[in-house]
């Protein structure tokens, strides 16, 4: 299969992301090369490749935390190759890391309010004067955190240390910290990841609950049951470049994916 851009799978929805010719190069090594990804409105694409295959760089230049030697990055019509970080989250991006970013010395409802006070645009003259807006919000924003930690088996946890969590917990409470600002976008860089297999199966079902809701998703992801399960389209990253991209099943099939996995 030709790895070019694919026809809109979800019937003619816009894109709400393009990648152009992004290029990605680190002293001798070409971690992307040339590549080119549409992710259209309420899709779960998946990015899946052998380690080392550029996945988690692809996933930095989106959200601005490396700048692509060339190539440039769209949100719906706007350019954001080379913005900041803060500023790419903002617009309503979302991204988990590969190792979970959490405030380790927080509490997990504390994780939850500052990710919610990252995203909110009161003064911080209100703020230090505390007004009945503010506590307002407050309460609000602790009611709303309430119910994601709900979500995903975290309230009885709320008021405990994020770094007593265990692994599975922790990248949970990253998602939720990344949802609830309720980002156009969410990218999550391997969510499965050194989670036990009780948790991989919430996790999955999680994500599958959110993309029912039209949200939008990209994947990196490892555990291949999981993304063959829950992707509708998979592209697939070998030493930087796309190799193909096409349903789970065109994927499964594809000899040029088999030998990038598994060698000739
Ligand atoms: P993946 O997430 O698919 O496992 P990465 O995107 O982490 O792959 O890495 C792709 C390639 O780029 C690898 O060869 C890796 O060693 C290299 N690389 C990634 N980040 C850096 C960096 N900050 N400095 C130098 N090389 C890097
Ligand atoms: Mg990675």
């Amino acid at each position: 299969m030709k790895p070019e851009l694919m026809e809109n799978p979800k019937n003619n929805k816009s894109a709400v992301f393009k990648v152009e010719q992004l290029t990605k190069r680190f002293d001798g090594v070409t971690a992307l090369d040339k590549v080119n990804i549409e992710l259209f409105a309420g899709e779960l694409l998946s990015v899946i490749g052998p380690n080392g295959s550029g996945k988690t760089t692809l996933f930095n230049c989106i959200t601005g935390f490396l700048n692509p030697e060339e190539g440039r990055i769209f949100f719906y019509d706007k350019e954001i190759t080379h913005l900041a970080p803060d500023k790419i989250s903002l617009m309503g991006i979302g991204r988990t890391f590969q190792n979970v970013s959490i405030f380790p010395s927080l509490s997990v409802l504390d994780n939850m309010l500052v990710s919610i006070q990252q995203h909110q645009e009161e003064n911080n003259l209100k703020r230090i004067l505390h007004t009945k807006d503010i506590q307002l919000l407050e309460k609000e924003a602790t009611e709303h955190a309430l119910e994601f930690l709900d979500k995903v088996k975290l309230y009885d946890f709320r008021n405990d240390l994020a770094t007593n969590l265990v692994y599975g917990q922790r990248k949970m409470l990253e998602f939720v910290c990344v949802l609830i600002s309720n980002p156009a976008v969410i990218m999550l860089d391997e969510p499965a990841a050194g989670v036990n297999t009780s948790m991989v199966d919430e996790m999955k079902e999680f994500i599958l609950a959110l993309n029912a809701e039209e949200k939008t998703i990209l994947l990196v992801e490892h555990n291949m049951g999981v993304v063959m399960d829950i992707s509708q389209r998979i592209i697939v990253l070998d030493h930087g470049i796309k190799i193909a991209e096409g349903s789970p099943e065109e994927i499964r099939n594809n000899e040029q994916v088999q030998e990038a996995y598994f060698g000739k």
